[in-house]
Formats: C-alpha cells, structure tokens, sequence
C-alpha cells in the first residue's frame, strides 16, 4: 500500500480561496482588517514561519503590523506593548512570534492577549470553551491537523485517535478538539510506556513531538489516517542543502499508513491558513459572528484577566 498524501499547500490554498470570497462580502468588504504581530529580538528560528504570515495576508489584504522589541527588553515591556494592542481601536487580532528570547514567559505573554483579538488560540480563556465544548478561537496548528485528518473523508466520530504528545498549544487542543467530535482519544507522551501498542491501534495517529523518526511503520494500523506535525530541521552533511522533516518516518509509513501529510508541505501551511481564518473570525465579530454564550471574556477596554465566572 501507498498512502495517499494529504496535500496541505493545496488545502491552505482552498481556505484562503474561501477567506478571499468571505472578504469581498458583507460585512468585510471594505473593512481594515489588521493583524498586530508582536516580536522581540531577531527570532531566527521562527523567521519562515513568520514569512509565510506576511506573504499570505499581503495576498489576502490583511494588514500585517510587525511591533519588533529590541532583544533583552524587560518582560513588563512586552506586556505594556500587548496591553496598548489590546485597546487600540486600529487592531483586528494579535500575533505573538515565538520563540521569545529565555527570561521572557511566552505563556503569561499569552494570558495577557485579550481573549477577543487572540488570533493564535491560546489565551486560557479560549483554550477553555475548547474544554466546554464550545470552541471560539482554537490554536491554529491544532485546526490545521484536524482539518487535514478531515481531509481523508473518514468520520472522526467513534473513530480511535491517538495523539502522541500533549503540549497545550498543539497535542492537547487536538485530544479537546476531537473528544468534541465524539472520537475516542488516547494522548501519549514522554511518559508513556510502549509507544507503539497504542499507535497501532489508532484510525487517526496524530504526531506533535520534535523528534524525527519517532513513529516507523510498524507502529502504524494499516490504513490509518497519520498526521505528522513535527517540524525538525536536519543539520545538512558538508555541501547539503538543509533539510526539514517531521517526526514520521514518511517512507516506511507511507506503506502502511492509507493518508500520510508530508513535511514539508502538509500541517504547516494549513496553520497559515488557519491564522487568517481566525483573524477574519474576529474581524466580523462586531458583526455578531461569535455566540455570547460561554465566552467568559471582558470588553477589549477593560485590562483585567477574564472572570471566569461570567
Ligand atoms: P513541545 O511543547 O516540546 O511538546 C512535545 C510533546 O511531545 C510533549 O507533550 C512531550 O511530552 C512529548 N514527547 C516528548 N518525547 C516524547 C516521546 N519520546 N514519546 C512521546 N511523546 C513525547 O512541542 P510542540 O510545541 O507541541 O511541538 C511539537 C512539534 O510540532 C515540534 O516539532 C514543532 O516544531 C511542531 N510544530 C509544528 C507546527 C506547524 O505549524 N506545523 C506548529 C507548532 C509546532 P511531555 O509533555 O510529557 O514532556
């Protein structure tokens, strides 16, 4: 067996297709819609990441404002910063660029991004109405591998799902994610022993690590739908261009697995992709696009944490 690829480049293209009809038309025709990407220091490694951000909503026009701090800012900088994009009236959505330099805290970064202009997902409020079944604004890699798997044309519902790694950015969002969908989740991770007797029980095996060669083909169901989100970056031999792959070992899977996204070209773009939608979510909100019910969120004016009450 050959697995059939799931092409991601194709699939970011279709959403942004869609996204590019949904601006043409009320109550976006016309409308700014500006992303505020927030960055301190050079960020090297999330340089093509944050490339392939411009490009895509340059082609979409949405307005992509880079805020660089320099390297070594205090923390409280940072936070000042996202306070002010919290409340400026100009900003649709806002984009953190990982990785922050060490001594910044990413997570209390994210917690301060007003849960209404989170265009990444990942303030704990939105994380939670995840959790309550609920979703509003999901974390964009999370919906990408979700949206792929989809791609396979077999129901998530009832299905076994195994996600190997469970950081709350990627692996735990998708577990939430799919457990809303009815599928029956297993979560792995650097504690779980035997590997590969829950892998090859999985319909849908989902990877999210940073380890190249984690899941071989023996450790794959035959037929099973493999979504390999793992980014690693090969340090080239001398003369060698480098080389990226994921954390499935794409040629023995291929012969085992029935879908198999490819890496590069698979969950990567498909989270561009996703980005924008999140981003034109927010932008129509003033339209009433998202439910009041359960949004657990404060007015972009007021600058205290979310009650969780409400
Ligand atoms: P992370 O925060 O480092 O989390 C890795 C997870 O893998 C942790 O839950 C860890 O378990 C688990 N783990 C480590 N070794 C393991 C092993 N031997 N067996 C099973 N589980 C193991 O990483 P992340 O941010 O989730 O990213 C994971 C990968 O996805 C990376 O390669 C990253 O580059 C890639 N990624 C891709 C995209 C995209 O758009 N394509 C976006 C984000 C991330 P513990 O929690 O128990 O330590």
């Amino acid at each position: 067996m050959s697995a059939i690829l799931l092409d991601g480049v194709q699939r970011a293209a279709e959403i942004r297709d869609d996204l590019r009809r949904e601006m043409s038309r009320a109550p976006l025709a016309g409308a700014k819609v500006r992303l505020a990407s927030l960055a301190v220091g050079a960020n090297v490694a999330g340089a093509i990441y944050a490339r392939h951000q411009a490009k895509a909503c340059a082609d979409l026009g949405i307005e992509l404002i880079p805020h660089v701090l320099p390297e070594g800012v205090e923390e409280e900088e940072v936070v000042r910063c996202i306070q002010d994009l919290n409340v400026d009236p100009a900003v649709t959505g806002i984009l953190l660029q990982r990785p922050f330099p060490p001594g910044i805290n990413a997570r209390r970064l994210q917690a301060k991004v007003h849960p209404d202009r989170d265009v990444e997902g990942m303030n704990p409020a939105n994380l939670g109405l995840i959790v309550y079944g609920e979703p509003r604004l999901a974390p964009c890699t999370a919906l990408a591998a979700i949206d792929l798997g989809r791609r396979a044309g077999v129901p998530y519902r009832g299905r076994d799902v195994v996600v190997v790694g469970s950081s709350e950015i990627v692996g735990k969002p998708i577990a939430f994610l799919l457990l809303n969908e009815f599928a029956t989740v297993n979560v792995c991770h650097v504690e779980t022993r035997d590997l590969a007797s829950h892998t090859r029980d999985a319909d849908f095996l989902f990877v999210a690590v940073g380890r190249p060669g984690l899941i071989t083909g023996d450790m794959v169901k035959p037929g099973a739908v493999v979504i390999d989100i793992g980014v690693n970056r090969l340090t080239p031999a001398e003369g060698e261009p480098e080389r990226t792959v994921g954390d499935v070992d794409a040629a023995s899977v291929r012969e085992v697995a029935g879908h198999l996204t490819p890496v590069p070209g698979g969950v990567g773009p498909v989270t561009v992709a996703m980005l924008l939608r999140n981003t034109l979510r927010i932008a129509k909100k003033g339209s009433g696009y998202f439910s009041e019910r359960g949004s657990g969120t404060v007015s972009p004016e007021r600058e205290t944490e979310p009650d969780p009450e409400k």
